[in-house]
């Protein structure tokens, strides 16, 4: 079997906040492993503070890893020097939640979609122009478009052209953070198309950071699900849907509305708040919260094994 485009294992992050006398640890990502093929999108869902997007941050180096390894076709970026990790750069991308706020204000289409080829100095410059009309062929943009500004597009198009600029060093991954998040509902679906369409044109690989679960049902091969700096459950996107093995995703699942009345069934809502990532609860973080939790849940962490081929879950109780 060939080696996945990307393997994270046992990845951690802390942050230390407050100072002495009271300084203290964020846990926010606690030993978290997956591996994600060429041409293949996995989803990283959960609810807010669940260590999501720092996961994709440390992945791509913006932010420094505390522990672990994330071996990007073959180099452990964790261990590479910031020179070494900056000639990889290109080849990993990452597609923030809020367009307008990763474009500068002050630069044209054209000065945006040009400077990753001259940072990365990929093309000789006689060949840039025609690169640059290609993007925005390959992103639903015009050649007109080249001449404005950021403010002079939707939120929509703004995405299209930071997506644009993304797909100028032909990454093989991208790590997109609630890339339609912030845009208006009927507008969503057209930014989750061109991603699709993008990624059977260049066979792009997608870390698809999102709590939106009717997105990641549409677009995800598979899913991996975190709880408190913690992957609770690892499937493949419609058997993970179809029959939720963890009490989290199951609640997670149960929470999103269902439009057909005949269709809608009893829920279990999640009670109770996130707990805190500085003093997280004892043995299965989610105990507190799980109607199924029984003693042993507060003493023991439930270690992440496969229940079934290609299904991954951490819960004392899924047998397999
Ligand atoms: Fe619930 Fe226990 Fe399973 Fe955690 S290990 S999800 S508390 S049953």
């Amino acid at each position: 079997m060939s080696e996945p485009l990307l393997r994270v294992d046992g990845l951690v992050k802390h942050f230390h906040v407050g100072g002495w006398p009271q300084a203290q640890v964020v846990h926010a990502v606690d030993g978290v492993s997956f591996v994600l093929d060429r041409g293949e999108t996995l989803g990283l869902v959960g609810e807010s503070g669940s260590g999501k997007t720092t996961v994709g941050r440390c992945i791509l180096r913006l932010i420094e890893p505390t522990d672990g390894q994330v071996i990007f076709d073959g180099h452990d970026l964790v261990r590479l020097s910031a020179g070494e990790v900056r000639k990889l750069r290109p080849r990993m991308q990452m597609v923030f939640q809020d367009p307008a706020g990763s474009l500068n204000p002050r630069f044209s289409v054209w000065r945006i979609l040009n400077e990753p080829y001259k940072r990365f100095d990929l093309l000789p410059k006689d060949q840039v122009r025609g690169a640059i009309l290609q993007l925005l062929a390959d992103t639903g943009l015009q050649p007109a478009d080249l001449e404005k500004y950021p403010h002079n597009f939707s939120g929509g198009q703004q995405q299209r052209i930071a997506v644009a600029r993304t797909l100028a060093p032909k990454p093989d991954l991208m790590v997109l953070d609630e890339p339609t998040a912030s845009l208006d509902v009927s507008v969503r679906m057209q930014i989750i198309d061109l991603f699709q369409e993008l990624q059977r044109q260049f066979n792009l690989a997608y870390l698809l950071i999102s709590h939106d679960l009717s997105v990641i049902r549409h677009v995800c091969n598979r899913v991996a699900v975190m709880y408190l700096g913690r992957l609770v459950e690892v499937a493949p996107a419609a058997d993970l849907f179809a029959h939720p093995k963890h009490p989290y995703t199951q609640a997670l699942i149960d929470a999103v509305p269902i439009p057909d009345p005949a269709m809608r069934h009893e829920r279990t809502p999640l009670k109770g708040e996130v707990p805190s990532l500085i003093s997280p609860p004892s043995g299965c973080h989610f105990h507190p919260r799980c109607p199924l939790a029984v003693d042993r849940c507060q003493v023991e962490v439930p270690t992440l094994r496969t229940v079934e081929p290609d299904w991954d879950v951490a819960c004392h109780l899924v047998e397999g």
